[in-house]
């Protein structure tokens, strides 16, 4: 027997993929399923973005790229980073990668030796515990608390940074809760990053799906000092519903761009090249489909949170932007006679056939995340139905 290596002898599968393949299966075996635990938009990518592809694909633009990306994308990327942030970046500082999560990858390979620690808020996005032990990191968990909107605070950081800290990662918006630091809060902690020299990984994958009064602030736009200490992460899989493209990119740092673009050449070799055509397209065309799609959600978010909120035993604070519902269940599962959240969400999938994904899989073992990255017809449906789970059996 082959001796598999130790590195991955840890390596848990996404809690989200496999809730997602058990919901499927129940499908195909009949079973009238609602799926909450999708991560990605339900719409369709944006035509005039499929016609660039197939355009590129007839032009010939078939072959290998450079390693870090097309010169034209970066330059696009540059671009949306100059109009949305405020912010320049030369070719050097970004690198377009096989999505924002294979951006994060290469970034902790190049960042970590064994034993480097990196600071992860929970509730997390569950890739980045993963990614860090496989780079050789120790993930330093700090719980945002739900009284501060699952939010880390300064005093928190400060207190969780030892001579090992290499970086602190800050998902805002976030992957599951939705919440969205401000520009007061950033600034707080980038200012004790700055002082102990912690790099600041920013994950905006979400930054276009906002909602409310509530605007998008990347850290690296509050100050020079912060944008050097800063690796800006996104892509295009949420905002433009690409996620099977499979383009993300990184800005920052050229040195680190330069080893994260020689880490590529040895691992991808490049972003797929008509993906990298289409997302020239995403970014130089109508942002206009990204606002219609933003704006669906937010109908979405606004009914089905009010719903959500009637259930007995289920608290939800409203989330400021992504696609996700994070409710406390706890009480719920309590009164439903539930030893735990997760048996909470084995039985809501076996008796009311609605998959939700259990809080445990981000740190946080009260919640669940449900995905409203799906019909409205369909979130009512499965909303009345935890609610009826819960009534019946009170
Ligand atoms: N970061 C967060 C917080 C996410 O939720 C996701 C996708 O689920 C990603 C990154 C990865 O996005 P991509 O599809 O660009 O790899």
């Amino acid at each position: 027997k082959i001796e598999l290596a130790k590195r991955v002898k840890t390596l848990t599968p996404s809690t989200t993929l496999a809730i997602t393949a058990k919901a499927k299966e129940m499908k195909a075996e009949g079973y009238d399923v609602i799926g909450l635990g999708a991560g990605e938009p339900d719409f369709n990518t944006p035509q005039h973005i499929i016609d660039a592809a197939i355009q590129s694909m007839e032009a010939g633009h078939t072959k290998y790229t450079p390693a870090g990306g097309l010169p034209a994308l970066k330059k696009e990327v540059a671009a949306k980073l100059k109009k949305d942030q405020g912010l320049d970046y030369e070719q050097k500082e970004i690198i377009v990668t096989s999505g924002a999560k294979h951006a994060l990858y290469t970034l902790f390979q190049v960042l970590l030796d064994e034993g480097d620690e990196v600071i992860i808020p929970i509730p997390y996005w569950v890739s980045y515990p993963e990614q860090v032990k496989l780079a050789g990191g120790t993930p330093v968990y700090i719980e945002g608390s739900e009284t501060n909107d699952f939010k880390i605070t300064p005093e928190q950081l400060e207190e969780s940074i030892s001579d090992k800290t290499k970086a602190v990662i800050i998902n805002s918006p976030s992957n599951p809760t939705g919440m969205v630091y401000s520009k007061d809060e950033l600034k707080a902690l980038g200012e004790i990053c700055i002082a102990r020299g912690v790099l600041i990984v920013s994950d905006e994958i979400y930054e276009k799906l906002m909602y409310g009064e509530n605007k998008h602030i990347s850290i690296a736009e509050i100050s020079p000092e912060l944008k050097a200490q800063t690796i800006l992460i996104n892509g295009v899989s949420k905002s433009h519903s690409m996620t099977g493209w499979r383009i993300g990119y990184a800005a920052g740092d050229s040195e680190i761009i330069k080893a994260m673009t020689d880490l590529a050449s040895h691992s991808t070799s490049n972003p797929t090249s008509n993906a990298q055509y289409a997302t020239i397209a995403a970014y130089s065309g109508s942002q206009e489909p990204v606002e219609v799609m933003r704006r669906a959600f937010e109908s979405r978010l606004d009914i089905i949170h009010a719903k959500l909120i009637e259930i007995p035993g289920v608290t939800c604070i409203k989330p400021q932007g992504a696609f996700y519902l994070f409710p406390n269940v706890k009480e719920a599962a309590k009164i439903t006679g539930c030893k735990d959240v997760d048996q909470f969400v084995e039985r809501l999938l076996t008796e009311e056939q609605v998959a939700v994904v259990p809080g445990s899989g981000f740190g946080s073992p009260d919640n669940i995340r449900l995905s409203y990255a799906t019909s409205l017809e369909l979130l009512e449906n499965a909303v009345e139905r935890i609610m009826n789970f819960v009534k019946s059996n009170q």
